[in-house]
């Protein structure tokens, strides 16, 4: 995995020993001597990674750490500090400021490369959903406010042993986590299968001997529901091979016994972000998508939506379209304003929704016309709700602020055969919709199929 890594530090020699080791990997390195330096460089160059020296004159690396967390632009580029300093305090000082990880100089080839790969996969999921949602931001969608700091309310699987558990339940409770104490692996995947189980994070205690805990991290990571799922080791210092193994497999971060209430709970807040920045990134794209193919002003599905939709349809069978037009509508608006004209279009869409059936599709597909797409009606049963459609608008009139409208619809239905083209079908539903115009507005007109002579209904 070839990967930017930009390494900081004061002391020259330091930097070009690091870059030694990065680029006999073949990662891309590039250098900075200052903290300030550091930060003209992360935001000119975007690394995947920044190696961090915490030891600098001037700004020193946690300075340089937050202030690199709070620009967004380098907001989101995982940082490791490297330090000399094994101090548990300056340790949780670190991941407070926003550090991913510390390494201890000298740097140890394993334990650098297994966390360098470790972050550049979080690091290239996040990657992924920051560039879908940059396109849809493009698309004019607006981004959601930013990520919640808060852990509070958080959902832990904690699996450990009764003693370690309780001690680790202790620590999240204190940041407000909720979370769920399991003593075996088979608990543990039980809690996990339930459908309902929603986990923002899942620390495995590594016990002193065995590999079953590993296995459960790799099977949550080969599995699509629980994939994203952030896994936290806890291990002896001991297991260091057990640890580097569960980078490989997929862990995200590791706290070495005996456990340090602070650093596990940082380590812990970390991860739950991380996770909902994630999660954050997620629904901003699934509401682009709604975005793209909905109609801003009734909600329903868009012309491009229904257009590929009604493609498909016509794949598979035999397929009822309805072109809706609004009667008279220009009068409505003339009468009740441009707005009053777009509250009548909300209900009429609304009236529409509603009389359908949740399979079926119905769309704007220009300014005062829909299009229905029954999904799999028989074509006298086509006809029914054509006409119940007709009906529910004839029937209440639209209150639209000081007045109300009456609003009539006609319809043109055309029950296509499977093959025909899409096009084909909607110009068949819109000869027959010009006829009902013609007959006289405010009623149901039917082409049997772009090869039948239309039949006339009442
Ligand atoms: P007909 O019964 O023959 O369909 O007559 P009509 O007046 O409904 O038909 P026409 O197509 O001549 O006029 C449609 C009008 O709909 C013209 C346009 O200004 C208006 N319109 C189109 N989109 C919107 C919209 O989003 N909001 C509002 N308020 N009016 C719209
Ligand atoms: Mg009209
Ligand atoms: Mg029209």
């Amino acid at each position: 995995m070839s990967a930017r890594v930009l390494v900081v530090d004061d002391v020259p020699v330091n930097r070009r020993l690091l870059e030694a080791k990065l680029a006999a990997e073949f990662y891309e390195v590039a250098m900075a001597a200052s903290g300030a330096e550091a930060l003209a460089m992360a935001s000119k160059w975007s690394p995947d990674v920044i190696l961090l020296d915490v030891m600098m004159p001037e700004m020193d690396g946690f300075d340089t750490c937050r202030a690199l967390k709070d620009q967004p632009v380098t907001a989101h580029i995982p940082v490791v500090m490297v330090t000399a300093l094994i101090d548990r305090s300056e340790r949780v000082r670190g991941l407070e400021a926003g550090a991913d990880d510390f390494l201890s100089k000298p740097v140890d080839d394993a334990t650098l490369f297994a966390r360098l790969r470790s972050l550049l996969r979080t690091k290239q999921v996040q990657d992924a959903w920051r560039l879908r949602a940059e396109t849809a931001r493009q698309l004019g969608v607006e981004p959601l406010p930013g990520p919640q700091a808060v852990v509070a309310g958080s959902t832990v699987l904690v699996l450990a042993d009764a003693a370690e558990a309780a001690e680790i339940g202790a620590c999240l409770r204190a940041d407000g986590a909720v979370p769920t104490l399991l003593s075996t692996v088979e608990e543990a995947t039980a809690a996990l299968a339930v459908p309902s189980a929603r986990f923002d994070l899942a620390i495995l205690a590594l016990p002193a001997v065995g590999t079953e805990h590993l296995r459960l991290a790799s099977r949550l990571k080969a599995q699509q529901a629980t994939r994203d799922l952030p896994v936290l080791l806890v291990a002896d210092p001991a297991q260091r091979e057990l640890v580097l193994r569960g980078f490989e497999i997929g862990a995200s971060d590791y706290v070495l016994r005996p456990t340090d209430g602070n650093e596990l709970r940082a380590r812990a807040r970390n991860q739950i972000r991380r996770r909902r920045y994630e999660e954050r990134l997620r629904t901003d794209l699934d509401r682009s998508l709604e975005l793209a193919v909905s109609d801003p002003l009734t909600g329903l599905r868009n012309r491009r939506f229904v257009q590929h939709h009604l493609e498909a349809a016509l794949r598979a069978g035999d397929v009822s379209v309805m072109m809706i037009d609004v009667d008279r509508f220009k009068a409505i608006n003339d009468g009740h304003g441009h707005a009053g004209g777009d509250i009548v279009l909300r209900e009429v869409a609304e009236r529409l929704r509603s009389q359908l059936r949740a399979a079926d599709v119905v769309a704007r597909y220009g300014g005062e016309e829909f299009l229905v797409v029954l999904a799999d009606a028989p074509p006298e049963e086509a006809v029914a709700i054509a006409e119940r459609l007709r009906v529910a608008l004839e029937k209440t009139p639209i209150p639209t602020g000081q007045s109300e409208a009456s609003v009539t619809v006609s319809i043109g239905l055309a029950i296509t055969p499977v093959g025909v083209s899409a096009s084909e079908a909607v110009a068949a539903a819109d000869t027959a919709l010009y006829r009902a115009k013609a007959l006289g507005r405010n009623r149901v007109e039917v082409a049997q199929s772009p090869q039948h002579p239309p039949q006339r209904l009442g």
